[in-house]
């Protein structure tokens, strides 16, 4: 348990221009209730400043946050700065799309101190990006990652998603040869999933589209997390990758770490760890949101205590998706876990080094199912 170190803070933008076919994120399609929300989220941050008083790591996601106008972001930014402290060297991220980016509102980031921008590019394959239902071209994407480094991002991260049927291994290849070409400092690449209820799972069950299928699913993956490694990236966890350490996200790795985070916004979820482990989550409707803040009360949808065993779960489960892995200490009281480690490294899933044991490429790969074996 990290209770020591700093937390981290989270901002909830539940707001797109329009709702991609495979998201299954909390976010409307419609920009009218930002002024309410924003009004919202900063009677929240009230609620929460005495309890979290700093923080070393800021992520605005969503949703979109880039769809605020420059005022909006000023004014939330403002607030954040005004209720919470950041440490002498903050990491300040900021979620955005290639469609609602713009100089001004970059330059408006830089002059609050966001030093980190996480671009949802997705492909730059433009019949992929209408597969995937996103708002934006190629062409885009590309402009929107240059004007990121014309306002002075020297730390820009790019999400791509792998896995499409309208994608071949060539494709998906020209993809990644071009955003290399761009040298971000951060990679994610994550496959596509058919979530339950999403407009693409729709098309799914009515037999429109389908999956590419496990075994292509792992060649995939497994080219993926090569290529990357050959062209100095570090593959620092399943769906992440580096240009060097000092780029891993840190706010993302609270999440990985157990280390307490605050979420705001709807359907934000929060975790404090001492004096006992305790988990909580926001409403998942901006109007019931705004309702319970405009009544002063705080928009919990529920939280739980987290029981030994569970944590102990989870924390095998964060751990083994990361190249950093578990620490070995933390078995001692899962005996049968020596059994289960000793077959996964002769199976090549694992390797046990300094005391702790880190998945492999192929550990990656099966990272899902690893925890629950270890637990017995
Ligand atoms: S832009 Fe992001 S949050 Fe919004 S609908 Fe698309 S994937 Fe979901």
């Amino acid at each position: 348990m990290n209770s020591q170190e700093i937390p981290g803070l989270y901002i909830h933008t539940p707001f797109c221009r329009s709702k991609c076919f495979y998201c299954d994120f909390y976010s409307v399609a419609s920009r009218a209730e930002i002024p309410a929300w924003l009004e919202a989220v900063r009677a929240e941050m009230k609620l929460y400043k005495e309890e979290f008083p700093a923080f070393d790591s800021l992520y605005l996601g969503g949703g979109t946050p880039s769809v605020l106008e420059e005022r909006d972001l000023a004014a939330l930014l403002e607030s954040i700065l005004q209720n919470f402290a950041f440490g002498a060297d903050p990491e300040m991220t900021m979620e955005a799309n290639p469609e609602s980016l713009s100089p001004e509102k970059l330059k408006t980031l830089r002059d609050f101190g966001l030093n980190r921008i996480s671009l949802g590019v997705q492909s730059l394959e433009d019949s992929d990006l209408k597969y995937l239902g996103r708002a934006h071209s190629a062409g885009q994407a590309l402009r929107a990652f240059e004007a990121c480094r014309s306002a002075g991002f020297s730390n820009v991260s790019v999400d791509l998603i792998y896995g499409l049927e309208t994608q071949s291994l060539k494709s998906w290849k020209k993809t990644l040869d071009t955003i290399l070409e761009l040298r971000p400092e951060h990679i994610s690449c994550y496959q596509l999933t058919f979530e339950k209820g999403t407009a693409l799972w729709k098309k799914k069950e009515a037999g429109r589209v389908r999956s590419i299928g496990e075994k292509m699913e792992a060649a995939f993956f497994l080219w993926t997390s090569r290529y990357l490694q050959r062209r100095g990236y570090c593959h620092y966890e399943v769906s992440n990758f580096a240009a060097g350490r000092e780029f891993l996200c840190r706010h993302n790795r609270k999440y990985w770490r157990h280390v307490p985070y605050l979420g705001l916004g709807p359907s934000a979820h929060s975790l404090a760890v001492v004096p006992q482990p305790r988990r909580w989550w926001n409403v998942k409707s901006v109007r019931e949101y705004c309702r319970l803040l405009g009544e002063g009360k705080a928009p919990v949808a529920g939280w739980e205590f987290l029981s030994r065993e569970q944590f102990d779960l989870e924390t095998f489960d964060l751990a083994l998706r990361t190249d950093e892995g578990l620490d070995m200490a933390a078995l001692k009281d899962y005996p049968q876990s020596q059994r289960v480690l000793a077959q996964w490294q002769k199976s090549g899933l694992v390797r046990l080094s300094e005391g702790r044991v880190r998945p492999t490429r192929r550990g990656f790969l099966v990272a899902d199912s690893l925890a629950v074996m270890l637990a017995g």
